[in-house]
């Protein structure tokens, strides 16, 4: 489908839980989620119905997201059923990796192709204070279960987070002589509660590159990364500027929240209900959606924070 700004829209996020076994300081308060009647949720069936009205609708890229998408108890169910939708090319997952050591190869049987994990820091100590509860052993066991599970292709994720991992830039890169991964750098984008994260907290996209005087540009995959790569490196370098250098224009996505709401534009409150709805009317909802895409999220800084009016979590980053 293409909306009313002339994008092509083929690219659907869905989350399936605003649950988390992690407590990442900028994106969910340290007790939890403020916990919502299990009739508000979508069901599984609920999530492939969506799915399948996108697929018809001319998605082919769908993305399981959460909070945690490994905490829900039926996501190999809910991977193998959208992955085996007529028109969907691929499903992939952003997961924090901590339960891949157990799901890892189910999921990859289900037919998820591709991952990616979040990462935000090398050191121990940093990783448990960012999460709040996790252990840096226990991303390592994900992300070697990952690799053994043979994904297509596997790429880390880490906010970039002023006077916390700037100075870790270059060993972060470093990943990618070490190991077949992309280590992609992402821009804190100010939701509405980042935790204690304010304008310090900002580094734009720009300063990754003083601390890689060695990487290269590489050729533009069509994702919204720009791309750069060490001498020698396994995988890429991606850079992506939500806030410095929006893509707007080049916007593919809508996302599905765990309670069910299209949210055409990241930034924007705009939502659409699927909760409840038959196919016919699931679809034609998410047409409306898609055709009301804003075009742009607007200013976002310090200064006009995010209008979405929910936490990363409740969206599925
Ligand atoms: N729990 C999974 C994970 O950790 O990958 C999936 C959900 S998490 C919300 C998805 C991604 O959003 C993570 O890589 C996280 O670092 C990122 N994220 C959360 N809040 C963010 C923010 N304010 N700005 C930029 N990225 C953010």
């Amino acid at each position: 489908m293409i909306d009313q700004h002339g994008r092509k829209i083929n690219y659907l996020r869905i989350s399936v839980t605003d649950k988390c076994n992690l407590r990442c300081r900028y994106c969910m308060p340290e007790d939890g989620v403020c916990k919502k009647d299990h009739i508000d949720m979508l069901t599984e069936d609920e999530i492939v119905s969506a799915a399948k009205a996108a697929a018809e609708l001319g998605i082919t890229k769908i993305r399981i997201t959460g909070g945690e998408p490994l905490v829900k108890k039926n996501i190999v169910s809910i991977c193998r059923r959208v992955a085996e939708l007529e028109g969907v090319r691929e499903v992939c997952i952003t997961t924090n990796g901590v339960l891949l050591p157990q799901l890892a190869k189910p999921l990859k049987e289900a037919g998820v192709k591709r991952l990616n994990l979040s990462l935000d820091t090398l050191d121990p100590e940093k990783y448990a204070y960012i999460t709040r509860i996790g252990t840096l052993d226990t991303f390592k066991a994900g992300l070697e279960a990952a690799q053994e599970a043979g994904f297509e292709k596997i790429k880390i994720n880490a906010v970039l987070i002023g006077g916390f991992n700037d100075n870790e830039i270059p060993q972060l890169a470093e990943l990618t002589r070490q190991y077949p991964v992309d280590m992609r750098f992402i821009e804190m984008m100010p939701m509405y509660d980042s935790g204690d994260f304010d304008e310090r907290a900002f580094i734009p996209y720009t300063k990754v590159l003083d601390h890689l005087p060695e990487a290269v540009p590489v050729e533009h995959d069509g994702g919204v990364a720009k791309l750069y790569r060490l001498p020698n490196a396994k995988g890429n370098i991606g850079l992506i500027s939500p806030v410095s250098a929006h893509f707007c224009g080049e916007c593919n996505r809508i996302r599905l929240t765990a309670d069910g709401k299209i949210k055409p534009c990241l930034h924007s409150s705009d939502e659409y209900s699927l909760k409840g709805l038959d196919f016919a009317d699931m679809k034609a909802v998410l047409e409306e959606a898609i055709w009301n895409k804003p075009a742009w999220h607007g200013d976002l800084d310090a200064l006009h924070r995010s209008k979405a009016g929910r936490n990363m979590n409740q969206i599925g980053g």
